[in-house]
Formats: structure tokens, C-alpha cells, sequence
């Protein structure tokens, strides 16, 4: 899958932020740095938020790269 804003491929854990935030019904995702964009946000707080989620158990937040 590729970001529908800059074209890159999207990291698999901003696949999994996308579902936590947007919910299931979520149908693309967006790349790490454009989803802090979006969110006015930083690729390192979306990590930060990512590894929380990961320490509180979320399957799919497991084995990732969280950078
Ligand atoms: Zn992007």
C-alpha cells in the first residue's frame, strides 16, 4: 500500500495507528510523516504513541518496528 499523499510506501505501524485513531472502517493510510502532518503532530510522538499502545497489549502494535 502505498500513501495517497506523497506516493511512499506506508509503514506498517502507521497502518496500525490508522486503525487505532480512524477506526476499522478506515479504507487507506497514510505514511508515518503524513500522518503527523495531518495530525499536527511528529513522527516521534506518533512512535511514542505506538509503543504505548504496544506496552498496553494491542496485538497490533506487536513485533513492529517502532523506531
Ligand atoms: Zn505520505
Amino acid at each position: 500500500m502505498n500513501c495517497p499523499v506523497c506516493q511512499k510506501p506506508v509503514e506498517p505501524v502507521a497502518v496500525a495507528l490508522t486503525f487505532k485513531i480512524v477506526g476499522p472502517q478506515a479504507t487507506e493510510s497514510l505514511c508515518l510523516s503524513c500522518l503527523a502532518a495531518k495530525f499536527r503532530t511528529t513522527r516521534e510522538r506518533l512512535l511514542d504513541a505506538a509503543r504505548r499502545y504496544r506496552d498496553g497489549g494491542c496485538v497490533r502494535f506487536q513485533g513492529l518496528d517502532l523506531g
